[in-house]
């Protein structure tokens, strides 16, 4: 059956977000529309906001999406939709979350310049610096160096590709099965102490569900091998902080490149912060682009409005 097409093409803009940002946002989606306005909620007509069905948002109260009856799908303009998720949105109302190729881009530069920070042992070099210390230190190859990718999906794959087109040796893991050529691939918990043996960095890239909170714990850090390296771009509590700590401070792991945390920003009187086998960032390994970010929200608005069809969705029961 062919959808019906929307007959209210208002769009309602609902975050907590700087009034700033909010006016970009708004700005730059309804440069790119055809024939919707997006408008912040508080500004559509009290006569016509039970009509609204689509809201693009950003960090949303769930009771002011409930209020809206005519709701269908919400437009998140973030990639991880875990709060949301997890919150008391109604079950009828379908999470568009944002996949944007530049983000995966930034996320796969990232992914590679932090790596090559641990495989050319900047931390360790910074060290001895600290103690005026000229020592050269022992350098493997990069097909020497196994780099592991948890988490295959938009951003995993090119995080994959490119550590793999500089040389490295990659693996990756994640749910279903799949192919990717020159990656030795793994999937599902069965296979996941074989990859942990098999890695000397291991990046982060899950989406954080119940399956995945605390996946990293210290029975599983323990698998990886001594001296191995952690970099988390995920979500926080798919590590378990103190099991990562422990791991650090008894030299079984090397070093952790941590950009979230269960509590960001994360605490001044955090443990994390003085650790020297810690390198903190503040949530910033692939931040959304506006231009590139509102041009996708814009087309899956326009797509909706010409067709009726709400875009890919997130897969409540599986929680991504
Ligand atoms: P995605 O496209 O949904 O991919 C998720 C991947 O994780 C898929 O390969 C999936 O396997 C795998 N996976 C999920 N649950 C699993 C489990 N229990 N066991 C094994 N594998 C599992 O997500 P994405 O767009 O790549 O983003 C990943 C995450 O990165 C986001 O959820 C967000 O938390 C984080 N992120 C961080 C930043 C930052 O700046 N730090 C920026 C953006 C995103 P299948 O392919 O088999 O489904």
């Amino acid at each position: 059956m062919v959808p019906a097409k929307p007959v209210n093409n208002q769009v309602a803009f609902i975050g907590e977000v700087e009034m700033t940002e909010q006016k970009s946002w708004i700005e730059s989606i309804n440069e790119h529309s055809k024939s919707f306005n997006l408008l912040p909620l508080a500004s559509i007509p009290a006569a016509t906001v039970d009509q609204v069905e689509v809201a693009v948002v950003a960090n949303p109260d769930p009771d002011t999406l409930n209020a809206l009856p005519n709701l269908k799908w919400i437009q998140s303009l973030w990639a991880g939709v875990e709060g949301i998720l997890g919150s008391s949105l109604r079950h009828d109302i379908s999470i568009v979350r944002m996949t944007d190729p530049q983000m995966a881009e930034s996320m796969a530069e990232a992914v590679l310049a932090w790596s090559l920070f641990l495989h050319r042992k900047m931390p360790q070099y910074k060290s001895l610096q600290s103690e005026k210390q000229w020592q050269p230190l022992s350098l493997k190859m990069p097909q020497e160096c196994n780099i592991s990718v948890f988490g295959l999906g938009k951003l995993g794959i090119e995080a994959a590709l490119r550590l793999q087109r500089n040389g490295f040796t990659v693996r990756g893991w994640s749910s279903s099965k799949k192919s990717i050529t020159g990656i030795e691939t793994f999937n599902g918990d069965s296979d996941l102490s074989t990859i942990l043996s098999k890695t000397d960095i291991a990046v982060l890239l899950l989406p954080l569900t119940s399956q995945t909170t605390a996946l990293f714990n210290k029975e599983q850090l323990s698998r990886l091998p001594v001296g191995a390296s952690i970099i988390n771009f995920a979500r926080g509590p798919v590590i378990v902080e103190a099991d990562l700590i422990e791991c650090l401070n008894n030299n079984h792991l090397e070093h952790a490149v941590l950009d979230v945390f269960d509590e960001e920003p994360l605490p001044v009187d955090h443990a994390l912060w003085s650790n020297p086998r810690v390198t903190v960032l503040p949530h910033i390994s692939a931040p959304t682009t506006v231009a590139t970010a509102a041009e996708i929200a814009a087309q899956n608005l326009n797509h909706y409005f010409s067709s009726g069809k709400i875009p890919e969705s997130v897969d409540r029961n599986r929680g991504y």
